[in-house]
């Protein structure tokens, strides 16, 4: 048994690490004070990403992408993730649901995200529906070859910039369906843009469809199938957050065990105060245990050695348990900062409002709980926890 890296991992890691302190670290402080990002600083880090070959690293060769492998990925997102203020969004690759793209749909909306250009929007969530996916009501409607989509869509991230809206509706009785809805087609309109604890380059609006009416064409993937993408999203993206919790956890305890070596307080260094000393030591303990899951998680579904099942437990824990440690981490960290770690000026306090929305999104801590739960209960536990 052996659990490190191989040499080209570790040469792709060091690379993603100078990538984040060189290109994206740089815009922290202008994401946090504006919200924005210029166009022409997006295209730079998207060219630079693509450049280095950290984009689109989610789409396999025959598609037009880097096919990576997921460890691979794992590893790039965990550097990402050292970067405040949403901008490992320039890493890593589009909505897999994209690969559900027909022939012609390809041209329009694939190959533009591969390049860079656009990164799509999903839209599930709503006002009554969002953990309860059972509660959605957005709709859409068949007439003759076309479909007329009723419905509002909460938090949609991207859906100002993207071209086009995934739009995830009701098309009968217990069918789900995709649509890729562009900006622009009558009846879909942003109805209010919220601000939220962080603060990203892409907004998260809630977005009004009113008879908006689209041609059979708009389908992704095929009809009823809204469910099973959406599956194969999240546990890509499960395993995605778990990795930039990671690197959220590793660049605090990096900050933190600067700040306690160098600030002196009652004539000791601040870590030689065992109060604060074991919070750096309790963070170290669990960074390394969410990193073991995770790593080995990614090892697994690249290896083939765990079912689609027991991958969607598995990427439910490491979820759960990086998303919750980086919480305690950055809540440790802004304490051993003292009033430094409540001031914007230091990353601590970004990573703190950053790092929360990590127990919320792609499924909350207590969905998550419940999908291991799961798992547990019908699954074989020696190859669940093996
Ligand atoms: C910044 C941001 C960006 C987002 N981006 C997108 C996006 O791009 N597209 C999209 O579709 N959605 C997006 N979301 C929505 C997100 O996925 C939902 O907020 C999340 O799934 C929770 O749904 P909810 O907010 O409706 O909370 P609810 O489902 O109402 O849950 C409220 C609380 O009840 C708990 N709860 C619910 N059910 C149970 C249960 N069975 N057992 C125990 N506890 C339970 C939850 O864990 C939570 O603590 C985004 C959200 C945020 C904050």
């Amino acid at each position: 048994m052996h659990f490190d890296l191989s040499d080209e991992l570790k040469q792709l890691q060091a690379k993603a690490r100078r990538f984040v302190e060189e290109e994206l670290i740089p815009h922290e402080r202008e994401v946090d004070e504006t919200e924005a990002l210029s166009a022409k600083v997006r295209d730079r880090l998207r060219r630079r990403a693509i450049e280095e070959g950290f984009w689109p690293m989610n789409v396999p060769k025959e598609l037009g992408g880097l096919g990576s492998s997921v460890l691979a990925q794992i590893v790039v997102q965990e550097q990402a993730g050292r970067a405040t203020n949403g901008l490992w969004s320039f890493v890593g690759g589009p909505y897999n649901a994209l690969m559900q793209c027909n022939e012609e749909q390809r041209a329009k909306y694939l190959e533009p995200a591969l390049r860079g250009e656009w990164a799509a929007a999903y839209a599930v969530t709503e006002p009554h529906a969002g953990s309860d996916t059972t509660n959605l009501k957005t709709r859409a409607e068949k007439r003759g070859d076309r479909w007329i989509i009723n419905g509002e869509k909460w938090f949609v991230s991207g859906g100002e910039s993207s071209i086009a809206i995934i739009c995830h509706a009701l098309t009968g009785p217990g069918e789900e369906t995709l649509f890729l809805v562009d900006h622009g087609t009558p009846g879909m309109r942003i109805k209010r843009i919220p601000r939220f604890m962080h603060r990203h380059p892409d907004r998260h609006p809630e977005i009004l469809f009113e008879d908006c009416e689209v041609p059979d064409s708009a389908i992704l993937g095929k009809r009823g199938e809204a469910n099973s993408i959406s599956k194969a999203w999240f546990r890509e993206e499960r395993l995605h957050i778990a990795a930039r919790c990671l690197g959220a956890a590793q660049r605090l305890i990096e900050e933190a065990k600067g700040w306690c070596a160098e600030r002196e307080a009652f004539g000791s260094k601040l870590y030689e105060h065992q109060a604060i000393g074991f919070m750096l030591a309790d963070s170290a303990t669990e960074l390394f245990a969410a990193r073991l899951l995770t790593y080995r998680t990614g090892w697994e579904e690249d290896a083939g050695a765990s079912n689609p099942k027991e991958l969607h437990a598995k990427a439910a824990m490491c979820k759960l348990y990086a998303a919750e440690m980086a919480n305690r981490v950055a809540d440790r960290v802004v304490q051993i900062f003292g009033g430094r770690g409540y001031c914007a000026d230091y990353a601590a306090e970004r990573l703190y409002r950053d790092v929360r929305v990590d127990r919320i999104w792609e499924g909350t801590s207590e969905i998550m709980r419940s999908i291991i739960l799961n798992g547990v209960m019908k699954r074989d536990l020696g190859r669940l926890l093996g």
